[in-house]
């Protein structure tokens, strides 16, 4: 056989070895995986809002060094838009297979606003919950759900999907979510950097999630018209939702509900009336960072500058780095 035949079958049997070592790695970075707790489509309607907290210092980062978390935050809060879309029901499931060690149910849905509201949940932070032992130390925990939908008991034998009860927001919730904490022989995992990985968020990763799970560290929640200028938790609980509204307003309010906004980030907005003009054009560059961001521009309705009936059109941009990063357009009917 000739050096360069030799040669050949080295590099090919090297390749073949360094692809299966990959699919290997691949395929073996825990020995538990886990699927979704919540029952949709991530990026559509429903969203990462909270990773947890690696940072074990006053600082808050998330597994991707980003500030998508909050200190000591112990899990992954899957959110969902409002309280509408929490009312019309969206399923809490198994991540694994296992049987249900606690259960907890009976807790009102409440949006958090203030001190009095967290006082009022202290010791019941989870809200209505469940714990899942899956066994060689791993267990789960499934927070805030709805009031009156945990459909488990304790030794309740489930698998992976079985559905536990519905996303409400009970206990200390802000907005209507799923919190998600694993833990391993009772210490707290964050399921993006696995049972490995020691604090902070530059070590290697070996994610327990049985499918890649993307980063999305910036998102759109909602986005509409409003007759006045709306507040966070307004939205949280889905007004300003309307199609139509009417000329009598006092104003006519373009706005925009995020998630993971950064300082520095620039926000360009166009509001263009019936008759195809601009209204308002404006680009502004974001001051601070904000895990929930709530942004609008809008006109007043005066004698002299009425909003006039027919279709208003809203467009917001989010660009970071001159790179558009989050787009949206909203229509309203005037009438
Ligand atoms: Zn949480």
């Amino acid at each position: 056989m000739s050096i360069r035949k030799h040669c050949l079958i080295l590099c090919l049997t090297l390749s073949i070895l360094t692809f299966l070592g990959c699919v290997s790695f691949g395929r073996s970075q825990s020995d538990f995986l886990i699927s979704l707790p919540i029952d949709c489509k991530l990026g559509k309607d429903c969203f990462i809002f909270h990773y947890v907290d690696t940072e074990p210092s006053s600082e808050a980062i998330d597994f991707n060094c980003g500030r998508q978390t909050y200190n000591d935050h112990t899990g992954t809060d899957f959110g969902i838009t409002n309280l509408k879309a929490m009312e019309k029901g969206v399923k809490v499931v198994a991540v694994a297979p296992g049987k249900v060690k606690r259960v907890r149910d009976g807790i009102i849905d409440k949006l958090i606003v203030d001190q009095t509201d967290k006082d009022e949940v202290t010791d019941r932070e989870c809200g209505n919950g469940i714990v899942i032992d899956h066994g060689g130390g791993w267990e789960t925990q499934y927070c805030h759900l709805k009031q009156g939908s945990v459909l488990v008991k304790p030794d309740t034998q489930v698998e992976k999907g079985t559905p536990l009860g519905l996303v409400g927001a009970s206990g200390l919730a802000s907005f209507p979510h799923v919190h998600l904490t694993v833990r391993h022989e009772n210490k707290v995992i964050d399921p993006f950097m696995g049972k490995e990985a020691i604090s902070g968020c530059k070590t290697d990763k070996k994610p327990l999630w049985e499918a890649k799970i993307d980063y999305q560290p910036t998102g759109l929640i909602n986005a509409g018209f409003a007759p006045q200028p709306p507040k966070s938790v307004e939205l949280w609980e889905g007004k300003f939702l309307d199609q139509k509204l009417s000329k009598n307003s006092s104003a006519l309010v373009f706005w925009v509900h995020l998630y993971g906004i950064i300082q520095g980030d620039i926000e360009s907005f166009t509001l263009i009336d019936p008759k195809g003009k601009v209204i308002i054009e404006q680009n502004k560059p974001v001051k601070r960072s904000y895990r929930n961001w709530v942004t609008y521009v809008g006109k007043k309705n005066t004698p002299d500058n009425p909003i006039i009936s027919g279709i208003w059109r809203g467009k917001y941009q989010l660009t970071k780095n001159d790179k558009v990063i989050l787009e949206v357009s909203q229509e309203v009917e005037i009438i």
